[in-house]
């Protein structure tokens, strides 16, 4: 028998460990080198240990790391004014994940419907195969069996609707909803880019009925499809946004963004976090947000974005299992007629990071700094996978 391992089995690991990375490269204990086509799990937009992300962290850390929420924290400011101005948001509330702005925003809805006079209005419309945390509040808005499973009783107020589909949204209405909250692009269950007239629709459904619109732009935010945040491309707003992975290049950070007048409804002491927005995550996403926005990284990415999907096209012309691709910008999906698991594993052992959800898909983050060179050599090893084991 085995000795008991020490740390609990909520993931099935691969018995790899990587010591150190630099850009889309990652090295293992052994010295293997791999490309990392995944960026940790959508966290390192700007590929490992980009220098001024890590000098800033160093900085910092030798500085100051935490400080009370109780006290003004500038480096808070300068951070949540830079991303104000990134778009539709008027301020910003600082957490540590994804999950924890997801809840920021599930709580400022409820919150923000009493204070307009309904406080009977607390359900949220969600769709079906999203993807929006594992707190138990977070599972209850994701409509997936699996994530659900044995933790119920589920926390009331969600109803599920098909996504990509405003018409369900609108059946769903009842005098209890409150808001819609949906991811942009689902990210976990595959990279499913919905019509581009989606969000229009959903805002429309929004105003016309006088529900908030909470856009879940946790994977699909900080530039990964070629926009700061993948709504830019729909054309409209929401009234509240959250953001996470890509936020502080992995120093865990996760954010809610709201318009002056929902925002409004947190006063002190209706939310709080110890740890968020303290001065070492700020230094790391604001030294991420000027590599993203003022070194021109961001501007790069549509074009990157468009040679993948060629080379995606080109590698679904060699071989038969390949059922389809898609992506928007560095988002990327291949549609396979083989266990994406198998060839998963297979490509990791070659040397490259992807992920399998849903069974048949394989999911494609690079870093948004990803050069055509090794997005060649990543398909490559793909290719070569496809062509000798299937
Ligand atoms: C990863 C993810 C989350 C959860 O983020 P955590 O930091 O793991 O809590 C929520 N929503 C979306 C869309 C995600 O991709």
């Amino acid at each position: 028998m085995s000795e008991l391992h020490p740390i609990m089995t909520t993931y099935g690991r691969f018995p790899v460990a990587f010591t150190r990375g630099a850009g889309c490269r990652l090295w293992d204990e052994d010295g293997r080198e791999y490309l990392d086509f995944l960026s940790g799990i959508g966290v390192n937009n700007l590929g490992h240990c980009p220098p001024k992300v890590v000098a800033a962290i160093r900085e910092q850390a030798g500085t100051l790391i935490h400080t009370s929420n109780l006290y003004r924290i500038p480096l808070q400011e300068k951070l949540a004014a830079r991303l104000v101005a990134t778009g539709f948001a008027d301020q910003v509330f600082f957490c540590n994940s994804g999950a924890e702005a997801n809840e920021a925003a599930i709580k400022l809805t409820r919150k923000a419907m009493r204070d307009r006079g309904h406080p009977g209005r607390f359900e949220i419309i969600t769709a079906c195969n999203g993807f929006h945390g594992r707190t138990l509040a977070t599972l209850s808005a994701t409509a997936q069996e699996k994530v659900q499973r044995g933790f119920e009783p589920l926390m009331p107020g969600f109803r599920y609707v098909h996504y990509d589909d405003p018409a369900a949204v609108e059946k769903a209405i009842s005098p209890y909803t409150a808001g819609i909250l949906v991811e942009p692009i689902q990210g976990e269950s595959g990279v499913r880019i919905p019509d581009p007239g989606y969000l229009a629709a959903l805002r429309a459904i929004a105003d016309r009925h006088g529900l908030l619109l909470i856009l879940d732009e946790v994977q699909t935010g900080m530039g990964r499809t070629g926009k700061f945040w993948c709504h830019q491309w729909s054309g409209i707003t929401p009234d509240i946004l959250t953001v996470a992975k890509g936020l502080a290049s992995g120093v865990p950070m996760g954010a809610c963004l709201a318009t002056a007048e929902v925002a409004a409804s947190f006063t002190p002491g209706t939310h709080a976090s110890t740890f968020g927005g303290n001065p070492l995550a700020c230094a790391a996403a604001l030294a991420t947000l000027e590599t993203l926005l003022d070194d021109g990284v961001l501007a790069q990415v549509v074009a990157r974005g468009e040679y993948l999907a060629r080379r995606l096209h080109a590698l679904a012309d060699e071989h038969e299992m390949i059922l389809a691709t898609r992506n928007m910008g560095l988002m990327a999906a291949v549609e396979l007629n083989v266990p994406a698991e198998e060839v998963n594993a297979m490509c990791l052992n070659r040397g490259l990071l992807l992920s399998c959800q849903m069974g048949t898909t394989l999911r494609m983050l690079p870093p948004l700094i990803v050069t055509e060179e090794e997005i060649d050599q990543g398909l490559a090893i793909l290719g070569s996978v496809l062509t000798d084991q299937f």
